[in-house]
């Protein structure tokens, strides 16, 4: 065991968000020992594991093509 992990244990972990994947959907890494979470879909904080990396990675695309259709939207919108 690190003293940093140590550290954490004692004082909890210093989190901060290192990801935004959508609008509900982040990743935090604790700025102590590194540990990653993420949310999950029942916008629980849980461990980030290499799955939860993949899901939040699709979910990313799909959020930003959403975003950037929607933009296409208003302004096709506008011009009419
Ligand atoms: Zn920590």
């Amino acid at each position: 065991m690190t003293p940093t992990k140590l550290y954490c244990d004692f004082f909890g972990h210093n989190y901060e968000v290192t990801r935004k994947v959508t609008n509900h959907v982040k990743e935090y890494t604790c700025k102590c020992c590194k540990k990653q979470l993420t949310t999950n879909s029942n916008g629980q904080l849980i461990e980030l594991t290499p799955k939860y990396e993949e899901i939040n990675s699709a979910l990313e695309r799909i959020y930003n093509n959403r975003r950037l259709r929607l933009k296409q939207k208003t302004i096709s919108s506008s011009i009419y």
